[in-house]
């Protein structure tokens, strides 16, 4: 598979990200879901890739830094039929989170080691607003809804992934009370959504979220300024600006790089479309 231009990095990333730098492992490129705001890591979704246990063991052992942490990622992680088998080795590196869609999480956590946490990302909370994102048929929603048992059998590694996004109907509390239903005791709202987010819908909706936390005195959570939090009820909420959002010197300090499945190392080109309209949106859409 050749490289795609949104991949290619002058320079090695690897040398690039600072002491606190972590690592997305894209475990494959596959995903069982066709989300509308999807980038996919930044990697092409066409054909089906998936990593070999020893190739990345190897690459993250060739690291010129010691990772903070690492994130296994995809496409849907869970479809690679060795994710406990990475999750285990890579432990021994550093501590090791999975992020998935949850549609394979009832019959699957179990095999992951103890340690590992898991992000399931909620893509809305009814079958409609499901089907509407994931361009499922409703009835995944079902399918969804079954897989988030686990939750509630061991919710302290369990957090959840609410996108903010473009649309009307979109609100922060809706998500927050869909999940504590579920069990999660750790809510957390992203700011990525792909080039999309220069619709002016969601910069109103980051808006709203930036000032839901700011007037409960959010605070950064640990070292990494990117996240603030807030304890809302029995739960704790977070905001994460992404990477797209962070400046250089950010990046340099808690930047990502990512591992692709054929053992590539990358970072993504930030969206120039940000760069070019951002501000002028941004405007727009705080002043509603
Ligand atoms: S679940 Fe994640 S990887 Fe899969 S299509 Fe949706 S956003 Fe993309």
């Amino acid at each position: 598979m050749s490289t795609p231009r949104s991949r290619q990095t002058r320079n090695d990333p690897t040398q690039t990200v600072g002491p606190y730098g972590r690592v997305r492992v894209v475990v494959t490129n596959y995903c069982n879901l066709r989300c509308r705001y999807c980038f996919n890591e930044g990697y092409p979704s066409r054909g089906r890739v998936f990593a070999s246990v020893a190739l990345i063991r190897r690459r993250i052992a060739e690291l010129s830094f010691r990772p903070s942490g690492i994130k296994l990622t995809g496409g849907e992680p869970f479809a690679h039929p060795k994710l406990e088998v990475i999750a285990a080795a890579l432990e021994e590196v550093a501590p090791v989170t999975v992020t998935t869609n949850g549609m394979f999480l009832g019959m699957n956590f179990e095999k992951l080691p103890s340690t590992v946490l898991v992000t399931v990302s909620v893509f809305g909370t009814n079958s409609s607003e499901f089907s509407a994102y994931t361009r499922r048929p409703k009835h995944d929603f079902d399918v969804f809804e079954r897989q988030l048992h686990v939750v509630r059998s061991c919710p302290q590694r369990f957090a959840a992934n609410v996108l903010v996004r473009p649309g009307s109907a979109w609100q922060l509390e809706r998500y927050v009370e869909y999940c504590a239903a579920r069990g999660f005791r750790l809510v957390r709202f992203l700011t990525l959504i792909g080039p999309e987010k220069i619709v002016p819908s969601y910069l109103t909706n980051l808006a709203r979220v930036r000032r839901f936390f700011s007037a409960r005195g959010a605070k950064a959570s640990g070292d990494d300024t990117s996240v603030v939090e807030i304890p809302y009820g029995q739960q704790r909420l977070q905001l994460l600006d992404q990477y797209t959002d962070l400046g250089e010197e950010y990046l340099r300090k808690f930047g990502y790089v990512w591992l692709g499945p054929l053992g590539e190392f990358y970072s993504v080109t930030r969206w120039s479309r940000l760069k070019d309209g951002g501000d002028d949106m941004t405007k727009g859409a705080t002043s509603r």
